[in-house]
C-alpha cells in the first residue's frame, strides 16, 4: 500500500474531498486505538514532550501519526478539540503538512461551503467531485443506516457490532470496498429473534479509549443500542442531503443543544433505559455532563477514562450498580 495516498484526518472532516482527489482517509484515532498497543503509541507521545496532564486520545493520535509516518494531516481546528491547535504546530514543526479545517460555530450554510471549498482546493479537487464521491459513499451508509436502525427498533445487534459498524464509516478504512464487506457481514449477523429482555443503553459523549466496554456492558445483560458519537461520524443522516447540509446537520462540533435534542429524541424512540455518558479525563467536554443530566430525565452514569486499557475495579463496580439499579 503507498504510504504517500495516506491522509490523516483527526476526527471526522467531509472525507468525500480526500477519496475525490484519489487520496486515502486514515482516521488517527482509529489506528491508534486499534494498534495492538495502543499505549505505546501514548508513551511515545510522552517522550516527545507531551504532558502527563494531556488527553491521552491526542497523545496517542500523535503517536499513530509517528508509528505510520504520516505526512499529511487535516486537523478540525474549530468545533472539536481545544488542543487540534497546538497538535497541528507541533507536527508542523516536525515536518508535516497540515491542513486546517473549521466546523464554523455559526452553522451558517455559507461559512460551512467556505471551508469545504477552501478544503477542496488544498486537495485539489472540485466541490462537484466531492458530491459525486459522497452519492458512492451514501450507498455504504446505507448499510450502516440498516444496522443502526435495526438496533433502534431491536435486540438483535450487539453492542459491539453496532459500535464498530458506525465508527467505521468515519474514514471507511481509506478503502471504501473494505468497508462495505465489513458492513455486509456485520448486517448479515443480525438477528431477527428477540435475544430476551435486555437494558437498552445509549452511550453518548466521545468515543471511549476503553475497549471492554461494551463487552462489560453485553455481559450485565445490557445492551448498547444508540452510540451517539460514532452514528454521528457516519453521517447516516445526511443520506438525503447535499453534502453542505450533511456536514451542517452533524451534531457534533457544534453547539451542545443540537446534540441534546438530538440525544432526548433517541432516547424516547430507542426506548432506552440509561444513559452511559463517557467522558475523557483531561477533556473540556466533561463540562457537558451538568447540561445532560439537567436536560435528560433518566438515570445517566459518568465514566470517566483515561490512558487505553480494560476497565478499572472502580469503574467496573460502578457500571454492575447502575445496570443493577436498571434491572
Ligand atoms: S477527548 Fe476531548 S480533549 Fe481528548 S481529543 Fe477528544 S475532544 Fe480533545
Amino acid at each position: 500500500m503507498d504510504n504517500a495516498l495516506n491522509i490523516g484526518i483527526t476526527t471526522t472532516v467531509p472525507v468525500e474531498l480526500i477519496f475525490a482527489a484519489g487520496r486515502r482517509a486514515v482516521d488517527l484515532n482509529n489506528i491508534f486505538i486499534g494498534d495492538e498497543n495502543p499505549a505505546a503509541l501514548v508513551e511515545l507521545a510522552e517522550r516527545a514532550g507531551f504532558p502527563q496532564s494531556t488527553c491521552a486520545w491526542i497523545k496517542g493520535i500523535y503517536g499513530a501519526i509517528r508509528q505510520h509516518g504520516i505526512r499529511e494531516v487535516i486537523g478540525v481546528v474549530e468545533g472539536d478539540c481545544a488542543e487540534t491547535g497546538a497538535l497541528l504546530e507541533i507536527l508542523q514543526s516536525e515536518g508535516v503538512r497540515v491542513i486546517p479545517f473549521a466546523f464554523p460555530h455559526s452553522r451558517a450554510t455559507k461559512d460551512l461551503r467556505r471551508e469545504i471549498d477552501r478544503l477542496a482546493d488544498s486537495l485539489g479537487v472540485t466541490y462537484e467531485a466531492a458530491e459525486a464521491e459522497k452519492k458512492k459513499l451514501d450507498e455504504l451508509r446505507l448499510l450502516g443506516r440498516k444496522i443502526d436502525e435495526a438496533a433502534a427498533t431491536g435486540d438483535g445487534v450487539e453492542s459491539n457490532l453496532l459500535f464498530d459498524s458506525l465508527l467505521a464509516m468515519s474514514d471507511f478504512f481509506g478503502e471504501p470496498e473494505k468497508c462495505r464487506e465489513l458492513l455486509q457481514a456485520n448486517l448479515s449477523k443480525i438477528t431477527k429473534e428477540n435475544v430476551g429482555a435486555k437494558i437498552r443503553l445509549g452511550c453518548v459523549g466521545v468515543p471511549p479509549i476503553l475497549p471492554d466496554l461494551w463487552d462489560l456492558c453485553e455481559n450485565l445483560g445490557a445492551r448498547v443500542a444508540y452510540q451517539e458519537i460514532p452514528r454521528q461520524f457516519s453521517r447516516i443522516d445526511g443520506i438525503e442531503l447535499d453534502l453542505t447540509e450533511s456536514y451542517r446537520e452533524y451534531t457534533y462540533p457544534y453547539d451542545i443543544f443540537r446534540r441534546l435534542e438530538e440525544i432526548v429524541k433517541m432516547v424516547e424512540t430507542r426506548r432506552l433505559n440509561g444513559i452511559i455518558h463517557y467522558v475523557q479525563s483531561f477533556c473540556h467536554r466533561q463540562l457537558h455532563d451538568r447540561l445532560l443530566r439537567e436536560r435528560l430525565r433518566l438515570p445517566i452514569l459518568t465514566v470517566e477514562g483515561d490512558r487505553p486499557g480494560n476497565i478499572d475495579g472502580r469503574t467496573l463496580t460502578r457500571i454492575e450498580a447502575f445496570v443493577e439499579q436498571l434491572g
